[in-house]
């Protein structure tokens, strides 16, 4: 039995390459010191996967900014934009690369980025690449042959990891109309075969081709695309010894073609799902088929549990025998932080939490342990090992800090009632209307205004201790009166707070929920050098105080006009965070849900009648395979309703949901029953409005009329003209008229602007 690692993250334990990455884009270290840098990361990594005793070390799952990038590159399917850069400029390839990430804005150039996404169900996002119907392909980055030359000469016989050629083309996009871009595969082959060729040459005896679209639901043409690309790599190289990876969900109806397919070994997420461990023995598997289980979570921070692991590993090994089993984690370690021996503050991350925890140095060890377990290797001291796993795994199943019996009597004790609200919506609306009196074309904000410099510089000097929580205080507070003054001055009608005593829209609840915790180094990489730091919920959820009454309850009582209290949503949270995977998340979901609906009840008792729950996230939580749908949306559907149904039918709930598709999930949207719901629009022109209006969407909406993406002030004229383009869908009665999303990374000055322009255009709707 051997093991292996399907990559690492390649940010540093320090965020080494995020600071070298962003010194570099600034002019303020040279190429070499960054090149430098990356070279100590990846030697770094390997080294320790090695005493690890890891037997297969991957290489190439290092990258400057993405792996999908890189293999653009690799192929050379570089957008035509980008030629002069390479003509004229005589850009490297590293420059490139950046430029093709972050756009290239100088010297008198101003070349676009490319798209970015996200990477499945993660919150990694990679770069999208694009193809057009005459496509080319060269090699034309040796990265790969590079990085696996470096570490030869290391002493490392790694293993080159690479996105798969069907996955490739899957992911990315085409950017004219008239061809698939799978019908590029012919075009793309060679340049893999090339790429296979080099490494062969150099050394390579096995490859790890990553084809995370096997997790997908996929048509008979995607899948006839996996059989000839790898029956073609497999005729060209049939030494090389191919791994095969999917991951984040299991084979399901793509499960045929896979077994069909000639590679070497395939590797399963057992963590995501282990049941198709049966399905896999159960069925006729090619004589020679070795299989990769991935038993170790790489998407989370959690110690595995060895005695679940081993019952796998037995029932693979007495079906096929050890020998044709590799150890692994269940996905590449990208998504997890790197260190846990790294958090050694306890009062961030205790003890007591830290021991149930591991990050991806601990987890190589454990897949190590667990080969050793499975052999009989070492076995004292694997036995011991073994018993600390079982009493850490015995302890967190049992902890007080962990289980809160009065959570769970309450979790248990919702009724159907508690996730409606009284009346229906056609007759909270009356009561709202005569309660709030709100014009046509209501007017109002997302929730945040500008996080300056100042204001952050506030926060970061109270944790110095260089402010007192007074002090603070103080100044949080006149910011806020400054905001309500000023929206009372434009003329919004449903003021907010604007949300400056918030650091981030979940790390400000996670603070203040009983059942979280934070880490001072638990940093996974978003994308390029972005990095974020999730809380992680390792406990029953509750609330044992109110989190945002004051501030709500401070900037109502500066004004009469209404002030929307402002709280993010059971799912966002969730979603957001590293979840604990003792309970079904549906359950941690229903818990933040009840905290949140005490919070929404303690707001309307302090006298805030309309509350925004947020939940940008719902979207991106859906399952991979839409057979998984339902059943998520059911519960997300449901925990928000819990929040939100704890109120009086005179008090208006909003919600608000960033930039996505809404055309399947249209009726779910519904379900939510928000009385608002502010979407993200005007980057697509109003289109994502028509989802609503075929679906005759009956609540409120406010379409956002301007990009806050952009420092641009909008027009009044071209604000009416957006929502004229609403109202030809949506009935007049229906809308409001409000920004896209928060404002929290904009500037005063153009805020005040669009603002103003803004209220105007609803001005001119109503007459
Ligand atoms: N209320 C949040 C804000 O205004 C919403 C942010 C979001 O949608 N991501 O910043
Ligand atoms: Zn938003």
């Amino acid at each position: 039995m051997q093991t292996h690692n399907l990559g690492y993250p390649r940010i540093g334990s320090q965020r080494e390459l995020k600071k070298a990455s962003e010194l570099y884009w600034a002019d303020k270290l040279p190429l070499a010191a960054l090149l430098q840098e990356g070279k100590n990361i990846r030697l770094h990594n390997w080294q320790l996967q090695q005493e690890a005793g890891i037997d297969l070390i991957p290489c190439n799952d290092f990258s400057f900014y993405d792996q999908v990038l890189d293999t653009a590159l690799m192929t050379g399917a570089i957008p035509e934009r980008y030629q002069p850069l390479i003509e004229r400029k005589q850009l490297n390839n590293i420059d490139l690369l950046f430029a093709m990430a972050r756009g290239y804005q100088r010297e008198g150039y101003d070349v676009t980025a490319m798209e970015m996404t996200k990477w499945f169900d993660t919150n990694y996002h990679y770069i999208v690449p694009e193809f057009k119907a005459d496509q080319q392909f060269t090699l034309y980055s040796d990265k790969v042959i590079r990085e696996f030359t470096e570490a030869k000469e290391n002493g490392i016989a790694a293993k080159p990891v690479i996105i798969g050629p069907v996955s490739f083309l899957l992911l990315g996009k085409e950017k004219a109309a008239g061809f698939h871009r799978i019908s590029l595969l012919e075009k793309l082959l060679p340049v893999y075969e090339e790429v296979l060729g080099l490494l062969q040459q150099a050394g390579a005896t096995h490859v790890q081709l990553d084809e995370p679209c096997l997790s997908l639901n996929l048509g008979e043409k995607e899948r006839a695309a996996f059989t000839q690309a790898y029956q073609q790599l497999h005729q060209r190289f049939p030494q090389l010894h191919i791994i095969l990876a999917s991951y984040f969900e299991c084979y399901g109806e793509n499960l045929a073609t896979v077994l069909q397919l000639p590679v070497q070994t395939l590797h399963l997420d057992l963590v995501r799902c282990p049941s198709q461990l049966d399905d896999i023995l159960a069925a006729a598997l090619p004589a020679t088929l070795q299989l990769s289980l991935g038993v170790v979570d790489g998407r989370n921070i959690w110690k595995n549990d060895f005695r679940q692991s081993l019952a796998l590993i037995t029932k693979a090994a007495d079906a096929i025998g050890k020998d044709r089993l590799w150890m692994a984690p269940s996905c590449s370690l990208l998504h997890v932080p790197c260190d846990l021996d790294l958090e050694t503050d306890e009062e961030t991350l205790q003890p007591g939490i830290k021991q149930w925890m591991a990050y991806a140095k601990q987890k190589i060890t454990e897949v190590v342990t667990l080969a050793n377990l499975a052999t009989g290797k070492d076995i004292e001291h694997m036995e011991r090992k073994l018993q600390e796993n079982i009493r850490a795994n015995a302890n967190r199943k049992t902890s007080a800090i962990i289980h809160n019996p009065a959570v769970k009597a309450q979790v248990a004790g919702i009724t159907d009632n508690d996730s409606r609200r009284h009346a229906i919506f056609a007759t909270r609306k009356i009561k709202q209307q005569e309660a709030l009196q709100l014009p046509k074309f209501p007017t109002t904000t997302i929730g945040s205004f500008p996080q300056t410099k100042e204001v952050r510089s506030w926060r970061a000097k109270l944790k110095k201790q260089e402010l007192s929580q007074q002090q603070y205080d103080e100044l949080i507070a006149k910011e806020t009166a400054d905001t309500i003054r000023w929206q009372e001055e434009v003329g919004i009608d449903v003021l907010v707070h604007g949300e400056f005593e918030r650091n981030d829209m979940v790390e400000y609840f996670g603070e203040q929920l009983d059942g979280f915790a934070f880490t001072r180094n638990g940093w996974v990489q978003s994308y390029g050098s972005r990095c974020v730091k999730p809380p992680v919920i390792y406990g029953d959820v509750s609330r044992p105080a109110p989190m945002t009454v004051k501030w709500t309850q401070y900037a109502q009582s500066l004004t009469p006009q209404l002030v929307k209290g402002m709280l993010t949503g059971p799912v966002t949270i969730l979603q957001w965070s590293f979840v604990r995977n003792d309970q079904p998340r549906s359950e941690t979901c229903t818990q933040i849900a009840l905290a949140i609906r005490n919070e929404v009840v303690d707001l309307e008792k302090a006298g805030i009648r309309v509350i925004q729950i947020d939940e940008p996230a719902i979207r991106e939580g859906l399952p991979l395979r839409r057979e998984n749908w339902q059943e998520y949306l059911e519960w997300a559907v449901r925990a928000f309703r819990i929040a939100a149904s704890g109120v009086k039918d005179e008090t208006q709930i909003h919600t608000h949901m960033c930039y996505s598709e809404f055309n399947d999930i249209i009726q779910h949207i519904a379900d939510m029953d928000a009385d608002v719901i502010t979407i993200e629009c005007s980057r697509s022109q109003m289109e994502l409005l028509d989802a609503f209006a075929d679906f005759k969407y009956p609540n409120e909406i406010g379409p956002g009329v301007y990009d806050i993406h952009s420092p641009r002030v909008p027009s009044k004229t071209e604000m009416v003209a957006l929502m004229k383009k609403a109202q030809a869908v949506i009935p007049a009665e229906q809308l409001w008229v409000n920004p896209d999303c928060g404002l929290k990374t904009r500037q005063w000055e153009e805020t005040r602007k669009a603002l103003v322009e803004m209220v105007a255009a609803a001005k001119e709707l109503r007459q």
